[in-house]
C-alpha cells in the first residue's frame, strides 16, 4: 500500500503557479517566486549576470568556506528497480555488502585523507542494508568521524529515531524527479517506487531529531528539468521554514553513464546547469548547495566560485573502493577524478577555505 502524501507534497500540489517574467524585476529581487524566470531559457544569455548575483549572495551567506565530503559505499545491493541505476535490481552486476568492520577499515582511510564527514551510501536491500545494520555501522564509527549522515532507503519513524540515537547527523533522499508520471516510468518496482513515501522521508527524519536534510533531484531524468529545480527550490525552502533548526542541502546531479545503460531524456548543458545553480542559489539563498564528482574538474572549479558550499572529493562509488576498488560494481562513473588534497589546493588557490567538518555550525 503506498503511503500517504506528506506534508510538502500537500503543500507543492496546492502551490499556485508562479507567473513572473520581467528578468530585471527577478535579479534585483530574487526569491521562490521569481525562479521560473531565472531559470527561464530566455534567461540564459543573460547567465554571466545570474553568476554575478548568485556569486554576492553565496558569499554574504556562506563566506568562502566549502564544506569537503566523501560518500562510502557500504552496499550495491539492492531491491529496488530504478531504471537509471547501475544498482538496479536484476542487472548482472557484481555486488557487495561491507561488514562493519570493512565500513570502519574505509573510513579509516578516508580519515587518513582528511575527511570528518562522511556520507554512507547504500543501495535499498532490507536484508543485506537492515536497520541493525546501520545503526551498527554510525556506532562503530562515531568515535572515528564526527559528522556522520547516511544516504540510504527511506526508513521508519523508529528507525530514524535508533539512528540520531547512534550518532547520525544528517539524512540525504534525493527525489530524483518530482514528476509523478515520469517518477512511475523510472522507479518500476521495490520501496523507491512509492512516491510520497520518498518525499514525506525527509520530513520524518526531521521530525525524529535528524539535523542535516539533504535532497535533490536528477536533472535529465524529467524532460522537463526546470520544474524539477523548481520543485526542488521550493521543498528546500518549505524545509527550511518548518525545521528551522535544521540546515538544508541541495544537490542536482546530472545522469552520468551506468551499468542501467539509461538515457536521459534530455541533456542539460554546461551553461543550463549553471543556470539551475545560479537560480537555486537566488531562491533559496540559505540552502547549501552539494556538487559531486559526477561533474568534470574545471567546471566544479568555476563552481566553487559561484555557488557551491559543499562537495564531495577523490570519490569512489563502489563499496570498498578506497581500500579494495574493482570487486563490485559502481554505481555511476566519476568526472574529477583528483585526489581530496589536489581539491583542497585548488580551493585555496581560488582564495577559499577547505572545511573538512563543520563549515556552518548549526543552531542550538
Ligand atoms: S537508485 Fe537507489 S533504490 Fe534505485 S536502484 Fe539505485 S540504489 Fe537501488
Amino acid at each position: 500500500m503506498s503511503a500517504p502524501p506528506g506534508r510538502f507534497a500537500r503543500f507543492l500540489a496546492a502551490a499556485p503557479a508562479p507567473a513572473y517574467d520581467d528578468l530585471d524585476a527577478a535579479l534585483a529581487r530574487p526569491s521562490p517566486e521569481v525562479l521560473p524566470t531565472l531559470l527561464s531559457a530566455s534567461a540564459l544569455p543573460r547567465l554571466e549576470e545570474l553568476a554575478q548575483r548568485a556569486r554576492e549572495v553565496t558569499l554574504q551567506r556562506f563566506g568562502r568556506a566549502v564544506r569537503l565530503f566523501a560518500p562510502l559505499y557500504v552496499s550495491n545491493a539492492c531491491l529496488s528497480s530504478c531504471t537509471y541505476c547501475g544498482f538496479s535490481k536484476g542487472l548482472d552486476v557484481a555486488r557487495r555488502t561491507l561488514s562493519v568492520d570493512e565500513v570502519v577499515a574505509e573510513a579509516r582511510t578516508l580519515v587518513g585523507r582528511g575527511f570528518r564527514h562522511l556520507l554512507l551510501v547504500s543501495g535499498e536491500h532490507r536484508v543485506e542494508v537492515s536497520a541493525d545494520y546501520l545503526v551498527a555501522c554510525v556506532e562503530a564509527l562515531r568515535p572515528l568521524v564526527p559528522s556522520i549522515s547516511v544516504e540510504t532507503q527511506t526508513w521508519s519513524d523508529d528507525t530514524y529515531a535508533r539512528l540520531v540515537a547512534a550518532g547520525l547527523e544528517g539524512v540525504v533522499h534525493y527525489q530524483e524527479t518530482y514528476d509523478r508520471e515520469r517518477y512511475a516510468q523510472t522507479h518500476l518496482a521495490g520501496w523507491k517506487r512509492d512516491y510520497d513515501r520518498r518525499l514525506s522521508s525527509t520530513e520524518r527524519a526531521a521530525e525524529a531529531g535528524v539535523r542535516r536534510l539533504g535532497i535533490g533531484a536528477l536533472l535529465g531524468l524529467s524532460a522537463d528539468w526546470r520544474s524539477d529545480v523548481l520543485a526542488v527550490a521550493r521543498h528546500a525552502v518549505w524545509l527550511q521554514r518548518e525545521y528551522w533548526r535544521t540546515e538544508v542541502t541541495v544537490s542536482l546531479p546530472r545522469i552520468k553513464p551506468s551499468a542501467s545503460g539509461f538515457q536521459p531524456l534530455v541533456a542539460v548543458s554546461d551553461a543550463e546547469y549553471v543556470q539551475a545553480l545560479c537560480a537555486l542559489r537566488l531562491a533559496a539563498p540559505e540552502a547549501g548547495l552539494v556538487l559531486s564528482t559526477r561533474e568534470p574538474a574545471a567546471l566544479r572549479d568555476g563552481l566553487v566560485r559561484i555557488a557551491v558550499t559543499s562537495m564531495s572529493a577523490g570519490s569512489s562509488t563502489e563499496p570498498g573502493g578506497y581500500r579494495t576498488p574493482g570487486q563490485a560494481q559502481e554505481q555511476f562513473s566519476v568526472s574529477d577524478e583528483r585526489s581530496p588534497a589536489e581539491v583542497a589546493a585548488m580551493l585555496e588557490a581560488a582564495g577559499y577555505e577547505p572545511v573538512w567538518k563543520d563549515a556552518f555550525p548549526l543552531h542550538a
